[in-house]
C-alpha cells in the first residue's frame, strides 16, 4: 500500500472535543470518497499502542488538502501526540484503503447513517457527489448527543439547502432520543432501492444493522464501518 510523508498544515476544533487535522496532499494522491488512511506518527510516544490509527478522509477528493477529524475526549496517547504536533511536522499516511464508497447506479438512493464522528466518510462522499453533480438521491441520518458535538453540521445544512437531491435528518439524542426504526423509516420513505452506509461506534452500527435486518435489508445493500474505541 502507498506510503506518503505529509506535512501537518492546520488543525482546528470543529465541534466540542472534536478536532480536524489538515495535511498537504501529495502529488498524485488519489482516493475515493469514503476511504480512509492509516496515520502514523514518525516520533510516537512511548506507549506501544500509540503509533497509528485508521482515520477516514473527511475531505473530498476535489478539495486541496487532506483532512481527518477525530473526537479527542480524554485523548489516547496517539491523539494527544497528534494534537501537540507542531505545524509543518510530518506524519506518514498509509493508504488510501477501504471499500465503503458510493455505488455507481444513480437510480438507487444512498442512505448514510452516521453516529457522531462517523460523519467523516459521508462528508467526503456528499461534497464530492455535489461537485460531480451525481444524480443519486442522498439521505443522511446524523445523530449526536448534543448540537455542539455535531461536527460539520452547519456545512451539511447548507449543502441540504443548495442540493435538492440531498435530505438531512439531524438528531440530538440528549433531547430527541435515539435514532430508531420509526425515525429511520421517516427519512427513507421515498428512497428508491436504497443502499445503506453505516459508520460510527460499533454499538450504533450494530443497532442499525439489526433494524435493517428486521426489515429484510442485508447483503451488499448494507455497507458499514465500525469506529472502534467509541
Ligand atoms: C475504516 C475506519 C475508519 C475510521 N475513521 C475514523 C475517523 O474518521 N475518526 C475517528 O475518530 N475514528 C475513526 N476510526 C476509529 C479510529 O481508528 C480509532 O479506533 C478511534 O478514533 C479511537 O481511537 P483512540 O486512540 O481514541 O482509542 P484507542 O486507545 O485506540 O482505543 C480503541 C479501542 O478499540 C479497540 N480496538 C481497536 N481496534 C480494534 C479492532 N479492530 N477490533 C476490536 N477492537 C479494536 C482497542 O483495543 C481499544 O480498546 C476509524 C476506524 C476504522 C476501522
Amino acid at each position: 500500500m502507498a506510503r506518503h510523508e505529509v506535512a501537518l498544515q492546520g488543525r482546528e476544533e470543529i465541534a466540542e472535543g472534536t478536532m480536524a487535522f489538515r495535511f498537504a496532499k501529495p502529488a498524485g494522491f488519489d482516493f475515493k470518497p469514503g476511504q480512509s488512511v492509516n496515520v502514523a506518527l514518525l516520533e510516537p510516544p512511548a506507549d506501544p499502542n500509540s503509533t497509528r490509527r485508521t482515520l477516514s478522509l473527511a475531505s473530498a477528493p476535489f478539495e486541496g488538502d487532506l483532512m481527518v477529524a477525530t473526537r479527542m475526549r480524554e485523548g489516547s496517547a496517539f491523539k494527544r501526540a497528534l494534537k501537540a504536533l507542531p505545524l509543518g511536522s510530518h506524519v506518514r499516511l498509509v493508504g488510501p484503503a477501504g471499500t465503503m464508497t458510493l455505488h455507481e447506479d444513480p437510480a438507487r438512493a444512498a442512505v448514510f447513517i452516521a453516529g457522531g464522528i462517523g460523519i467523516t466518510p459521508f462528508r467526503s462522499m456528499l461534497l464530492q457527489a455535489e461537485h460531480d453533480r451525481l444524480g443519486h438521491r442522498l439521505f443522511l441520518a446524523y445523530s449526536n448527543r448534543r448540537r455542539d458535538q455535531a461536527a460539520f453540521l452547519a456545512e451539511l445544512q447548507a449543502l441540504e439547502r443548495r442540493n435538492d437531491r440531498f435530505r438531512l435528518l439531524s438528531l440530538m439524542t440528549d433531547t430527541d432520543g435515539m435514532l430508531n426504526e420509526e425515525r429511520l423509516g421517516g427519512i427513507v420513505a421515498d428512497a428508491v432501492k436504497p443502499v445503506y452506509y453505516l459508520a460510527g461506534p460499533p454499538a450504533m452500527v450494530q443497532a442499525m444493522k439489526a433494524i435493517l435486518t428486521r426489515n429484510g435489508v442485508g447483503g451488499d445493500d448494507v455497507r458499514s464501518e465500525e469506529f472502534f474505541g467509541y
